[in-house]
């Protein structure tokens, strides 16, 4: 599947509609962590650089419930691009409506205008055809450069390419050739690393990328759901039960179809959930009936390394263990580490492994690191994703 891109459009003298992901935190009108708004500079710079008659970006921001709410106003945004642009940025009353319209219609050849929170209108989730009619009189062409909404069909995401001229930003071209990359041709040996706290948010990953992989590292709290039905004892640990079957189901076809399943060999564990619990290790896969386990251990993260060191496709998503709590964040620390000195094409996604990246200082030496949290998890099920499914070519 190959996406129409930037280069794709005829941008010069056009009204140039963007939805960009600019759902970044905001409190008390203060703007906090802006990697978000700096993720759609490249697009934006490009799109500006083919001299538009405008550009018009769009974007939701929290989960406003088709309410107008002004704690949720994307104003701070204007704010803040308008100077990593260093050039003037309106800000728009709402994101439809006469008055918007003839904002648009008085820009000043190749300005900016940021419309208004666009959950603002049930519409926009609803995918309501009369919310994108209003949306599609603003642009000429259209461009998507939100990964992180890709996987909803929502107004701004799949509707309205269905009106403009359509095509990828860069961010979601990048996204999308790393992801398509993993999928269709990953160089062998093929590692995916999947860790986080519930095989049933993972399941569909795990079974995708089943017959893709050479080897699949199952870490976090899920687990304990496969050491579980290898007959191990798990103590306190977080099992699904109602996923036993399923777990039990894909260690059989790992082992028919010749997959390398990995679990944890040894493990730091506590007696509570909790940040100050006494951590104690666990030598082998048999944890006492009071112990939570919530970390890999040294023997684990030994085997991991020999395989993430020779993988040449390697994709990581979810924590090895609650990394949030100081002493069972090791694990999921040195696999970041190893993750990033692997030499072969190294692909991060989810929320908290992309979090732990970042928080550990290795983004910059991972290929690619998703902006797509739920987007990324349904590509990597196999999902077709209605936001990029429609600026296919
Ligand atoms: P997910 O959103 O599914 O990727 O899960 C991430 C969450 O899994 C993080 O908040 C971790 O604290 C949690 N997690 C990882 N390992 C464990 C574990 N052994 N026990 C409980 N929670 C865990």
């Amino acid at each position: 599947m190959a996406v129409k891109t930037l280069k794709d459009l005829e941008l010069k003298d056009q009204r140039v509609l963007v939805r960009v992901d600019f759902n970044v935190p905001i409190k008390d009108g203060l703007l906090g962590d802006d990697t978000r708004i700096q993720g759609a500079l490249p697009t934006i710079r490009y799109i500006l650089d083919q001299g538009p008659r405008s550009l018009i970006l769009m974007s939701h921001l929290g989960r406003p419930k088709g309410e107008r709410k002004s704690e949720l106003s994307l104003a701070p945004v204007a704010q803040r691009l308008a100077e990593l642009l260093d050039r003037p940025v309106e800000m728009a009353p709402d994101c439809i409506g006469p008055e918007v319209e003839a904002e648009v219609d008085e820009l000043e050849q190749g300005g900016v205008l940021l419309l208004e929170n666009l959950r603002f209108h049930g519409g926009e989730t609803a995918n309501d055809p009369d919310f994108v009619s209003a949306l599609a009189k603003l642009g000429d062409v259209y461009v998507n450069d939100a990964f992180g909404t890709a996987h909803r069909a929502h107004a701004s995401t799949e509707g309205i390419a269905k009106l403009l001229p359509a095509a990828a930003g860069f961010l979601i071209e990048k996204e999308v050739r790393f992801f398509e990359h993993l999928l269709t041709k990953p160089e062998k040996p093929f590692v995916a690393i999947i860790g986080g706290a519930k095989v049933s948010t993972k399941i569909g990953v795990l079974e995708n990328l089943l017959d893709k992989v050479d080897a699949l590292v199952i870490g976090g709290a899920m687990a304990y759901t496969f050491l579980s039905v290898q007959g191990h004892k798990v103590g306190k640990s977080l099992v699904e039960r109602e996923y036993l079957k399923t777990a039990e189901s894909l260690l059989q076809k790992a082992e028919k179809s010749g997959v390398q399943i990995v679990l944890p060999v040894d493990h730091m564990a506590g007696s509570e959930f909790d940040e100050h619990t006494d951590p104690v290790y666990v030598d082998n896969n048999e944890l006492d009936d009071g112990l939570i386990g919530m970390d890999i251990g040294i023997k684990t993260l030994e085997l991991l390394k020999g395989l993430i060191s020779t993988a040449k496709t390697l994709v990581w998503n979810g924590p090895m263990g609650v990394f949030e709590f100081e002493n069972f964040a090791k694990g999921t620390l040195e696999v970041a580490e190893m993750v990033a000195r692997c030499e072969g094409t190294t692909v991060v996604g989810g929320g908290d492994s992309v979090a732990a990246v970042n928080k550990f200082g290795f983004a910059d030496r991972i290929d690619h690191v998703s902006t797509g949290g739920g987007a990324g998890l349904e590509f990597l099920e196999g999902k077709r994703l209605p936001g990029i499914a429609v600026l296919e070519k």
